[in-house]
């Protein structure tokens, strides 16, 4: 970066596998690492080593964060961008607000990657107010807009382990989550998909009745987020959902698990405007962790 550059902001998305880090004057205009996770202190290390290469002599005014949780997110709390109870060796009490702070002393806002991705995908879509971000893929997990703010109450949601009704042929598998016998994570993540299958989606011949079976899961999610919020807009976003097909599969499931109640949801159209792929591919949180460095988390 040049000298004396004004604005310049690190935005990190913060996976299971993988950092993505972006440094610059925007989303459009930054240059972007990917570091493989590790531990907290392994991985930090270099996400800081890129950041402070990358400013060099130019002047960071904030860092914005998307990361996995659980983590604290409220902006009033003592421990706010503390990672609480995760299994990820090495990164349980890792606190991002005070190494960062501490490192580069500016502001530093965190959510959670789907609260990030909600916040950029709402950007995305001129006079949307009501919007849930979902992704499917190592986990699941969901970020809340409603009404210009993403929702938290005690803590961010946890939309990935609300409990679901078995499918009628898929009444034996254990589920992948080590807390819930029957909760859509452990029924319906990649890890549950390859444990049941011993494949991914995609490698499942185009008939295997697992694409359906996935899709009932996830379109009593979009139901239930339906009945729950009311969103406009339901994102559907990780790797998972990149399986062709499972779209459209999940929008039949969403409109027959909800049986016309809504009446403005009950044509195909209308669930079409309703379960939308991301706008921004796969860099839905990397853009929201931008827009959470500009905004200072507001
Ligand atoms: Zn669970």
């Amino acid at each position: 970066m040049s000298k004396n550059t004004k604005h310049i902001y690190a935005a990190i998305e913060g996976g299971g596998t993988k950092f993505v880090v972006g440094v610059g004057h925007s989303y459009q205009d930054c240059v972007i690492s990917t570091i493989q996770t590790r531990s907290a202190h392994k991985t930090m290390a270099e996400v800081k080593r890129f950041i402070n290469e990358t400013v060099a002599d130019g002047h960071l005014e904030g860092i914005g964060i998307g990361t996995f949780g659980p983590v604290v997110v409220d902006p009033t709390h003592t421990d706010r961008g503390r990672i609480l109870n995760t299994p990820k060796i090495g990164w349980r009490d890792y606190n991002f607000v005070t190494d960062l702070g501490s490192e580069f002393g500016v502001p530093v806002s965190v959510q959670t990657d789907v609260g990030a991705a909600a916040l950029s995908e709402v950007a995305e879509r001129p006079h949307c107010r009501h919007l849930v971000y979902v992704t499917v893929g190592t986990g699941i997990g969901g970020g809340v807009f409603a009404n210009d703010r993403l929702i938290s109450g005690s803590m961010h949601p946890e939309l990935g382990h609300i409990m679901l009704p078995r499918h009628p042929d898929d009444k034996t598998f254990q589920g992948a989550c080590p807390f819930h016998d029957d909760c859509l994570e452990g029924l319906a993540s990649g890890p549950a998909i390859k444990a049941r299958w011993g494949a991914s989606l995609s490698e499942l011949a185009e008939h295997h009745q697992g694409h359906d079976i996935e899709a009932f899961y996830i379109g009593r999610l979009c139901a239930n987020l339906v009945l729950h919020h009311s969103p406009k807009v339901i994102v559907l976003g990780g790797g998972v959902m990149n399986t062709p097909g499972l779209l459209a599969k999940v929008r039949e499931h969403c409109h027959d698990a909800l049986g016309a109640y809504i009446a403005a949801l009950s044509s195909e159209d209308a669930m079409e405007q309703l379960i939308s792929a991301p706008l921004l591919g796969g860099y839905s949180g990397l853009r929201g962790a931008f827009m959470l460095a500009a905004n200072n988390g507001h």
